[in-house]
């Protein structure tokens, strides 16, 4: 998925799609977040961008658009004996059974009056029903009987139905796949209470506000800076079937407005399928540095916006941030590194330091507990969980000490300034600019149309 590589109909099209989209948007939440000021232009790059997308994905849409991607029926013989007169099936009614904690089919077709025998031939269908044999609780099957004779049976999971049928005598089984539709969606907003009421308040479900949160997680610390009247866009991706939500999809574009500085992300797949967010002007998001080295949750940003003011004593004698977050929350390696200490120290109480190439180390302290097998040492990834939020030491309550240190020397990590990742590719870099240069002309003129629509 490349979203920067369009077809030449693009140009024809988007001023056509994005337009009713545009419109729609100033009728939704987009008037408020913006308002005063210029939409913003990562917002716009990427919605064009999946135009694009949609564009060039129609013609195999139109082809699996209604079910039926994959039919397979293999039908089975069965002994004429077994031939009974019944009910026709359609006239049956459906019995719906929801799997249970150490359910399986060889337990529920006794409890149905099914003999074992029909649960054989079913099975004996071969790959087409071999998902019968791995229901999960929670699950639910359909079943249509008459007598003790099995009709019909419905297994939806996802996007594939298993539905297996008596057909004059003999079982058959269709497994379908349905077809999955990506929708766009759009949601903006400000923050009053927290990130995540926020943002569920401007429709974004917990997924997307993590995601979102560890797209902007390098530039901005969500625990701690965030502040009332904040604001925040994004746009993304939902999976359907058959009209219902199936799943999140991937966040397409989002724009972060923290104390009046607002970062802009774009995502981008390289034709290597690697995927990374951009500025629009193609420098990485991705730091060497974390900016919040706790994993960031629904409860600990409750917990830390909570507990805001008392623990707000950053940069004291003891040279650190503290974050509060509920015991057990897990505690990030701030950067790629090795283990330097490992153990218990003083005040610290439980603590880990990590030394990030030659220049720079990080220490994380009051830990409740080490995560499982980190060794002295050892190489660490960059967000790889190091232990947990605790209180041990010097601690009057549940919180992470943080220190960042270059060398040697104490810094403030929500102000040093952090060495940069790579940008974009250079061999896909004129590519994504030049891309990115051909929307803004399309978005001048998407603008000079909304302006127009103004005037009667
Ligand atoms: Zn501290």
């Amino acid at each position: 998925m490349t979203h920067f590589t369009f077809p030449a109909k693009l140009t024809a099209a988007l001023r056509d799609r994005a337009l009713p989209l545009l419109r729609g948007m100033t009728h939704l939440h987009w008037a408020g977040l913006f308002a005063g000021s210029l939409i913003g232009i990562g917002i716009l790059l990427s919605l064009a961008s999946q135009q694009a997308e949609a564009t060039r994905a129609e013609p195999a849409l139109a082809t699996v658009l209604h079910d039926n991607g994959l039919t397979v029926t293999v039908p089975l013989t069965l002994p004429a004996a077994r031939s009974v007169n019944v009910t026709p099936a359609t006239e049956l009614p459906w019995q719906s059974i929801t799997i249970k904690p150490g359910d399986h089919l060889s337990s529920l077709f006794p409890r149905l009056g099914l003999s074992p025998q029909q649960l054989h031939e079913i099975m004996a269908l071969g790959h087409v029903t071999a998902g019968l044999a791995r229901v999960k609780p929670g699950q639910e099957i359909k079943f249509r009987t008459a007598g003790n004779q099995l009709q019909e049976l419905l297994y939806e999971v996802d996007e594939k139905s298993l539905h297996v049928k008596r057909e004059s005598g003999k079982f058959a089984a269709y497994l379908t796949n349905h077809a999955v539709e990506t929708r766009v969606s759009y949601a903006a907003g400000t923050i009053k209470s927290s990130l995540f009421e926020d943002a569920q308040a401007a429709g974004l479900s917990d997924n997307h506000t993590m995601e979102m949160a560890d797209i902007f997680g390098w530039d901005i610390d969500f625990a701690l800076d965030l502040r009332e009247g904040d604001s925040f866009g994004v746009v993304y991706q939902e999976q359907f079937m058959n009209g219902l939500k199936l799943r999140d999809g991937v966040i397409l574009a989002a724009e972060f407005t923290n104390r009046g500085k607002t970062y802009r992300a774009v995502r981008y797949s390289d034709p290597e399928g690697n995927i990374n967010y951009y500025t629009p002007d193609g420098l990485a998001m991705r730091k060497a540095f974390l900016r919040t080295p706790v994993k960031f949750s629904r409860i600990s940003s409750r917990f830390s916006l909570a507990r805001y003011h008392p623990i707000l004593h950053r940069m004291r004698a003891h040279k650190g941030v503290d974050y509060a977050a509920p015991i057990g929350t897990p505690v990030k390696a701030a950067g790629a590194g090795k283990v330097t200490f490992k153990g218990v120290k003083g005040g610290y109480g439980n603590v880990v330091i990590l030394q990030h190439g030659s220049q720079y180390s990080t220490l994380y302290g009051h830990l409740h507990k080490f995560a499982p097998g980190l060794k002295q040492g050892a190489p660490v990834q960059q967000g790889q969980t190091i232990g947990y939020v605790g209180k041990t030491g010097l601690a009057s309550g549940p919180h992470l000490h943080y220190e960042f240190r270059v060398a040697g020397v104490h810094k403030n990590p929500l102000t040093v300034t952090m060495p940069k990742a790579d940008p974009i590719p250079e061999k896909y870099k004129a590519g994504f600019l030049a891309e990115a240069h051909r929307l803004s002309e399309q978005i001048a003129l998407i603008k000079n149309d909304r302006l127009a629509l103004k005037t009667p």
